[in-house]
């Protein structure tokens, strides 16, 4: 049914309209997690296509920078988490030279720990995980069995070794060490996940860590402080819109594409079309800026 939905949004002219009038001028950033192959080489055709897509760095260089012009219909292209298939996705970009960011968990990279929020269990209902303590989610998944230092059979992240090979052509950024809503978390916590990552990749892996991507696009005004006084440069979140050199720089908006390879869907959710028909209709996003946890 969304199929059809997607195919005739993309057909109606929106996706257009707004690459047109309001992408044009504008700096759009895209979020993907997960796609293979296949789908890498097909999205990323198609947004080469439509737009001109340029780097986090160019975009953050801009901004201090007048002398710098971004072309119009900038698109950034980030990847959030880390996720092990990522590594398909290299001789498509060394091929295109397209240039990516992806945030990695950086406790959760090069080990057997896995993504709290990809768990199964029966005890466990993972949208109310997001909405409570940090420390009474961690119990309610220690109680499942799950602890976010246990080590399973295999990995669902990116190991060392790949990341350094990736690391040529892609430029990796912090997406904290174990994912956690910050705003769940209190001062300390949220502290160490925003600081210990931003360290861990810089000393391990010789990374210029500037840009922290909110884990599930959650922040609070205490998570952007911190993020600035550890010499964070931008943070990066899902808030509807598009950016210009302008925009506060610790709450960049960031549109969220599906990991599909449904082109309809793609044109209709990278033009911000699908995001602002949802953000229309009185409905609120789940997440955000969020003081109330
Ligand atoms: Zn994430």
């Amino acid at each position: 049914m969304k199929k059809i939905l997607f195919k005739l949004l993309r057909y109606s002219g929106l996706p257009f309209i707004f690459r047109e009038f309001i992408q044009k001028n504008k700096v759009t950033i895209i979020l993907f997690h997960d796609i293979d192959k296949s789908t890498t080489e097909k999205t990323f055709s198609y947004l080469e296509k439509k737009y001109n897509i340029i780097s986090l760095d160019k975009y953050l260089k801009a901004i201090n920078d007048n002398s710098i012009t971004l072309p119009n219909k900038s698109l950034i292209i980030t990847f959030d988490d880390g996720h092990i298939r990522n590594y398909e996705m290299l001789d498509v970009i060394k091929n295109k030279k397209i240039p990516i960011t992806i945030f990695l968990c950086s406790s959760i990279i090069n080990t057997n720990r896995h993504f709290w929020f990809k768990y199964k269990h029966s005890n466990i209902i993972t949208s109310k995980l997001k909405r409570i303590s940090n420390k009474d989610r961690l119990l309610k998944l220690k109680q499942a069995d799950f602890e976010q230092t246990k080590e399973f059979s295999s990995p669902q992240a990116l190991s060392k070794e790949q990341i350094l090979e990736m690391s040529k052509w892609i430029n990796f950024q912090s997406h904290t060490s174990f994912h956690p809503c910050l705003p769940t978390c209190n001062d300390n916590e949220a502290l160490s996940e925003l600081g210990d990552s931003k360290r861990f990749l810089e000393e391990e892996y010789n990374f210029n860590i500037n840009t922290i991507s909110y884990p599930n696009g959650d922040y609070s005004e205490r998570d952007i402080k911190i993020s600035k006084k550890i010499g964070y440069k931008c943070g990066i979140t899902v808030d509807y819109g598009f950016n210009t050199l302008k925009t506060d720089i610790f709450r960049l908006k960031r549109l969220s594409v599906n990991d599909t390879n449904n082109i309809d869907e793609l044109s209709v959710k990278a033009s911000g079309v699908w995001a602002f028909l949802k953000t229309r209709n009185g409905k609120k996003q789940t997440f955000g800026l969020n003081e109330n946890i």
